[in-house]
């Protein structure tokens, strides 16, 4: 009985890595760093991509660093940055795109040019 209760614990704590289920990522399984295919352990290539697997806690080492550049990633736009001209036209129309850009954190500007000034 005690033994029992004992490695149950064991198991619930391996499995209880909260950033792995959040991020959905086994940590006996392996990986293909690649397409991101689940495999057995014992798989060391992917059939698709032919590379070499990454274990589930490399997988989750990677996204979680990932998740953690996301969310630092700054939304300012610093001077000298480079900016792309994704879109023009009238202001209100341009204002979806700002809002889609945002959610990926991607900073953007809505810059009102002479063209589209009342005077011009
Ligand atoms: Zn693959």
């Amino acid at each position: 009985m005690f033994r029992k209760l004992f490695g149950l614990e064991k198991k619930e704590a391996k499995r209880g890595n909260p950033d792995a289920v959040r991020l959905g990522v086994d940590l006996e399984m392996s990986y293909c760093p690649k397409c991101n295919e689940e495999y057995r352990l014992d798989v060391e290539r992917c059939v698709h991509c032919q590379v070499e697997l990454i274990s589930g806690e490399e997988r989750l080492g990677q996204l979680t660093s990932k998740e953690q550049g996301f969310t630092a990633r700054s939304m300012e736009i610093a001077d000298g940055e480079s900016m792309v001209a994704i879109r023009e036209g009238k202001l209100r129309d341009l204002k979806p795109y700002q809002i889609l850009l945002a959610k990926d954190r991607i900073p953007a500007l809505l810059n009102g040019d002479a063209a589209g000034c009342a005077k011009g």
